[in-house]
């Protein structure tokens, strides 16, 4: 930190993104990539991309990509909201629902870039434990005063709420927003999507990072109430309105252009999860109940940053969270059955010899 950072910043822990290390190559399942590339149609886009045109900036209103994906999810253009990631649309939340005497309200075991956010607008957080079997009480998060921000499914644990439980948070909290981050609901959990004609107090956010294997192009979305977006729009034109880039957005016309594709590969990551449960539990693993493509996993007597360790040794990279109540668990991404095959091979190495 220099001398000249503005002292209100001074504290702010910042996010610590998994590794992406360059030194060899990993078995990599410690960021919730997808195995498989994506889809026919999108690299066809990229090829046939006019790049000569990347010289005029990009539609700042996003306006055909918007109609396909409003068209996608059965809402209209004012619905949307397209950025640079999810991770963007998240720190808007932040920066537009909370702060001046609103609070937030979120999970202690959660994706952990919401306190980030928190923190750097200023915004004061209250998380709830969540209960002894990792799930989250729904009933903790009514009428909270507060933007609430759920993960659903919950990362890193995997579980997933249904849709009419997150109604009753909605019902509850009529004057605050509340944040359904789905970046995972295409794995197998219900989507909140069609509460938006409902409830104006609505936020659903989703990312192209995963279930659309686009994590390097950022694309993020947000659906909501045009009221809602209106905000975020009031955000990025304050900020950066021209935050996705013209390639992204002919990727993400070509990925939503691409239903068939897409239903596939979560299809096979899917069952890859459920065949990986099953022999990680015959190893005698325990296993939380994903809704997504991680397995949040512990093993008796097993330390999970050891494990983590382990595992890096043999060229397998998975996520270890140092923190109380979670730091004996690691967090596995579904691969490939390649991937997964050889993952399981190096942990029943690891527990044989341990
Ligand atoms: N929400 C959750 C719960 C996540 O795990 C991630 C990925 N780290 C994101 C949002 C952000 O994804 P992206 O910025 O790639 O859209």
């Amino acid at each position: 930190m220099s001398r000249f950072l503005n002292p209100r910043l001074s504290k702010l822990k910042a996010y610590t993104p998994g590794e992406q290390p360059q030194d060899k190559r990993y078995i990599k399942l410690n960021t919730n990539e997808s195995p498989y590339p994506p889809s026919p149609v999108v690299i066809d886009a990229v090829k046939r991309a006019r790049v000569e045109e990347l010289r005029l900036y990009s539609d700042p209103e996003g306006k055909v990509l918007k109609k396909k994906l409003a068209e996608l999810y059965g809402l209209g253009s004012e619905n949307v909201f397209i950025s640079n990631g999810s991770d963007d649309i998240l720190n808007f939340a932040f920066m537009a629902f909370a702060g001046e005497g609103i609070g937030a309200r979120f999970p202690d075991i959660t994706y952990s870039f919401y306190k980030v956010f928190a923190d750097l607008h200023g915004v004061l957080y209250e998380t709830v434990p969540l209960a002894e079997d990792f799930s989250i009480r729904p009933e903790d998060y009514y009428g909270t005063g507060a933007l609430t921000v759920i993960a659903n499914p919950n990362a890193p644990t995997g579980i997933a709420l249904t849709r009419e439980q997150i109604r009753e948070v909605l019902e509850s909290n009529p004057d605050r927003v509340v944040v359904i981050d789905e970046a995972y609901v295409d794995f197998g959990a219900e989507s909140s999507v069609p509460l938006i004609q409902e409830y104006p107090n609505l936020l659903v956010v989703m990312t192209y990072s995963k279930s659309r294997a686009l994590a390097g192009a950022r694309l993020g979305i947000a659906l909501a109430s045009p009221e809602l977006i209106a905000d975020l729009e009031l955000l990025k034109y304050s900020t950066n309105p021209y935050n996705v880039n013209q390639l992204t957005m002919d990727i993400g016309c070509a990925a939503v252009d691409s239903d068939g594709y897409f239903r596939d590969i979560c299809r096979k990551i899917i069952e890859t999860r459920e065949d990986t449960v099953r022999a990680l539990v015959e190893l005698g693993f325990r296993v939380l109940p994903s809704k997504t493509n991680f397995l949040f996993i512990t093993r008796e007597g097993l330390n999970g940053k050891d494990f983590y360790l382990a595992l890096k040794e043999r060229g397998i990279l998975v996520r270890h969270f140092a923190r109380p109540r979670i730091e004996n668990f690691v967090r596995v991404t579904v691969g490939t059955p390649e991937e997964m095959e050889a993952f399981l091979a190096a942990a029943k190495e690891i527990i044989q010899t341990a």
